[in-house]
């Protein structure tokens, strides 16, 4: 039987962090579901689908891997497309007490649906979207942290602004 996952999150943008724990979540599930949760973020730099359209380029090798959004509970989502479990990455300690609250409580609305941690590879774990944002407004050099075309388009995006 299908092996399902979903990763969900804000990649606003995505990131090689993002983009490495999606890697390794297709390498083991025979269908992964990358999802842009569209109801925490309060000002996203990118739109919803803008952001689907970049995940969509970078991950273009990656036969198994599907992008779509959501504004729901990440719970509902995963029980519509029938997932054995979410996926999501881990940075550090700091990552951790979110993660577990979160997790509890996915498992609090259904306890089939497991939760999988992946750690981050080193030279990642200082890396997140709001930094490289952060970074790449002031026009610092974000070469190699994210896929060339995220930092074409948030060029672009500061540019324009
Ligand atoms: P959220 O807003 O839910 O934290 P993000 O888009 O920031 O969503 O992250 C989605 C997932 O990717 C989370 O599990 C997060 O921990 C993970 N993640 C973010 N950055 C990295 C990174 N550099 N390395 C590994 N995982 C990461």
């Amino acid at each position: 039987m299908n092996k399902i996952a979903v990763v969900p999150g804000s990649f606003d943008p995505i990131t090689n962090g993002h983009l490495d724990i999606v890697k390794r979540a297709a390498d083991i599930f025979d269908e992964v579901y990358v999802v842009v949760m569209n109801n925490s973020m309060k000002n996203p730099l990118f739109n919803v689908d803008e952001r689907m359209d970049l995940i969509s380029q970078v991950t273009s090798g990656m036969p198994n891997v599907k992008v779509d959004s959501s504004s729901g509970l990440l719970i509902d989502y995963a029980k519509k497309r029938k997932a054995d479990a979410i996926v999501r990455g881990l940075r550090a300690i700091s990552d951790f007490e979110y993660e577990m609250q979160i997790t509890s409580m996915n498992r609090f609305l259904d306890e089939h649906i497991e939760t999988f941690f992946i750690m981050t590879k080193n030279q990642y774990s200082f890396l997140s979207s709001s930094i490289v944002k952060e970074v790449s407004r002031y026009g610092g050099d974000i070469h190699g942290l994210v896929p060339e075309v995220i930092e074409t388009a948030l060029k672009e995006k500061f540019n324009s602004k």
